[in-house]
């Protein structure tokens, strides 16, 4: 059975994911996102959730019960850092290869580049961004997550 590896657990790559599986492909999936949280919705993050008005687990698009159940493996705090087409094969941050068959790039654009001046100093991760920052407004400082 081949194995579908998608780089980039944003809104895209998690949709592709469900969507390939609903559509009946049989092999492995891997999502891969170099964030350490499950695949959330951006949007909200710096409105809902920042204003304590959404929670974390409304943020995730997906609980995590969702992926095990549809035999995706979720790698999440894993940065691809290249992809050998040749041998179909991608590497990890970490050293590990991992094979494929498909393969999709779901990893958006440059960060920052769509934020205004002042976010563009935040860290590259939004999650890691704006998680503390929730946690130092207010927030139960025992709320799972965190960089
Ligand atoms: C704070 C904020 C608010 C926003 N508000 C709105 C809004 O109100 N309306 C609207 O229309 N749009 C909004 N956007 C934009 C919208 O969220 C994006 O268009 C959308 O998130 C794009 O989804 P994506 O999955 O294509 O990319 P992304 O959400 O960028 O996901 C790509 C993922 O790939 C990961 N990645 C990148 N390279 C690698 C690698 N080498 N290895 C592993 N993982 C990697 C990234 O860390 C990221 O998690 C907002 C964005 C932000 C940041």
């Amino acid at each position: 059975m081949s194995h579908f590896v998608i780089i980039g657990a944003g809104q895209a790559g998690a949709a592709l994911a469900a969507k390939l599986r609903a559509l009946g492909h049989e092999g492995a999936i891997t999502l891969i996102g170099d964030e350490p949280s499950l695949p959330y919705q951006r949007p909200p993050l710096s409105k809902k959730y920042l204003m304590n008005e959404m929670t974390l687990e409304q943020l995730h698009l997906r609980p995590a019960r969702f992926y095990e159940d549809q035999g995706i493996t979720l790698l999440t705090g894993r940065r691809v850092a290249e992809i050998r087409r040749e041998s179909r094969e991608i590497r990890l941050d970490d050293g590990t290869t991992l094979g494929y068959d498909g393969l999709a790039l779901t990893t958006g654009r440059a960060r920052a580049a769509c934020l205004p001046r002042w976010a563009a100093i935040w860290s590259a991760s939004m999650w890691c961004a704006i998680w503390p920052m929730s946690r130092g407004w207010g927030r139960n400082s025992s709320r799972g997550g965190g960089c």
